[in-house]
């Protein structure tokens, strides 16, 4: 193998179908949910001759939302292109995009720097997998799609995967859109190119279908291997559109640039232009008054304020419901880590065997208690975690709920005294083990305290005392 060495250049373009009521040319039901084909339609989403369209102004603000959360700069003057080409899918022969004047300019997210942010309409989906015939269902056709593009700035899978995360959340935190990657509410299409010469772009290949991180970070990965063995064989790399298959595990060749096609795009006649400027809600200090706490800035408050592990805040600042969880459950700046421990691990693992979001009848207070109780002693983790199982089941007020089920830990030293005693006397073996130089067997011994005393023990305290009436 040769020792060259190759730098990988990676653009993103991500489209997003936008939360509205309404499509984006006309009075359609936006509803992603709708599994009856064909139900939400009229002549205009139909691409019937002779309708006119009329702009979602919902749509465009979910956009000046997003480019003024990721510091973008709104365009003065904006306008709709149609990018014309023929598809079944797309009945008027031509999409409603944005082309030279997009809604955002700039911006830059997760690190990555954004060459643009427009809006467009979604096109309608075909089915193929069933007769010798093919179906069309327009429920989808001309949803708002917004299209976001990156510079060429990214330099790896993990970045990529990591950018895409962070702009679902965005999209969630800004209620734009659910980006669910699965259902295609999110599609991420990767442009990817390796160079010997950092300075010096190689040529590009895109990837298509990409609906999950998973995929994003896979595909990249792959295509960069794939470059990079063809250089070292001495071919060339040719500049074309590439699906990815999750079964292989591969990417493959779906047109070449030779057949790449010519949109010519043009101002669309029907639409009116937007001079962005002249309406008072799309200024850019009004549309930031409207902007909630972003994810990034709830990252660095939580960081701050809480002082909680790296990957907690993580988790709380992608997760909306534990995050509110969390933030009614602690009381004070000391108990934060410990709440957040028995929130990620244990009622996470209980929501997750009953599949649900649910917190069940578990309440923030509950949790706030049982750091108190953890920190006065009067809980081990062992009882900490049966107490939530039962709270999550039954609810109740938690020091009595601890009381009745017997999980208050014993810690009174006389009384575990009494009971290691006995432990003691009835285990000669171990205690002559021990006191021979085994210092193992000691934990034998705690064991069986923990047992007598049904895991309400403090082990600690078990051993210290063990060691004392052993000596
Ligand atoms: P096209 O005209 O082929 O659509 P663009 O210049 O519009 O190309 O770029 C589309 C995407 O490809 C952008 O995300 C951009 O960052 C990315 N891109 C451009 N050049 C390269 C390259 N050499 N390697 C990787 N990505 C690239
Ligand atoms: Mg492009
Ligand atoms: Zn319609």
């Amino acid at each position: 193998m040769s020792e060259k060495k190759y730098y990988p250049t990676i653009g993103l373009e991500v489209h997003a179908e936008l939360k509205t009521n309404t499509k984006m040319f006309c009075r359609c039901k936006n509803d992603p949910d709708e599994e009856k084909p064909n139900s939400n339609v009229c002549p205009v989403c139909m691409g019937h001759p002779g309708t006119l369209p009329t702009i979602n102004k919902e749509a465009v603000k979910h956009v000046l939302r997003m480019g003024v959360a990721v510091g973008g700069t709104i365009a003065d003057f904006t306008e709709f292109d149609r990018k014309n080409y023929f598809y079944p899918d797309i009945p008027k022969g031509y999409q409603i995009s944005q082309y030279k004047y997009p809604l955002i300019s700039g911006g830059e997210l997760s690190g990555v720097a954004l060459t643009r942010i427009h809006l467009e309409e979604d096109t309608a989906t075909s089915k193929h997998d069933e007769g010798d015939y093919s179906l069309v269902d327009f429920n989808r056709s001309s949803v708002p799609l917004m299209e976001l593009v990156t510079e060429p700035v990214i330099h790896d899978a993990e970045t990529a995967g990591k950018f895409a995360k962070e702009l679902q959340l965005l999209l969630r935190y800004l209620g734009a859109g659910d980006a669910n990657m699965e259902k295609g509410e999110m599609r991420v299409e990767a442009n990817i190119s390796i160079s010997e010469d950092p300075k010096v772009f190689g040529t590009k290949v895109e990837v298509k279908n990409l609906n999950s991180f998973k995929a994003v970070e896979k595909a990249i990965a792959y295509e960069t291997e794939r470059h990079r063995l063809l250089l070292e064989n001495g071919e060339k790399i040719s500049q074309e559109t590439r699906g990815w298959d999750e079964n292989t595990g591969k990417t493959f060749s779906q047109r070449k640039k030779e057949d790449s096609h010519d949109y010519r795009y043009f101002p669309d006649p029907d639409l009116p232009k937007l001079k962005l400027r002249e309406v008072e809600e799309f200024l850019p200090e009004n549309i930031r008054a409207t902007l909630p706490e972003l994810p990034w800035q709830k990252r660095k408050r939580y960081e701050s304020h809480f002082g909680i592990k790296k990957d907690d805040v993580d988790m709380l600042v992608s997760n909306a419901h534990l995050a509110d969880f969390f933030e009614k459950a602690v009381n004070k700046k000391e108990n934060a880590q410990t709440i957040s421990n028995y929130l990620l691990s244990d009622v996470v693992s209980i929501q997750k065997g009953n599949n649900t979001n649910s917190f069940g009848s578990l309440i923030p207070k509950n949790l706030s208690e049982i750091a108190e109780m953890i920190g006065d002693n009067l809980l081990s983790s062992r009882g900490a975690k049966d107490l939530i199982a039962i709270l999550y089941t039954n609810g109740g007020e938690t020091k009595e709920t601890a009381e009745k089920n017997g999980l208050i830990q014993k810690s009174d030293p006389e009384a575990l005294k009494a009971v290691l005693a006995e432990i003691i006397n009835l285990n000669p073996k171990v205690v002559e083990e021990y006191k021979a130089g085994k210092v193992a067997s000691i934990q034998f011994l705690v064991g069986q305290g923990m047992k007598a005393t049904k895991g309400s023990a403090n082990p600690k305290m078990l051993q210290d005392i063990l060691i004392t009436l052993l000596s």
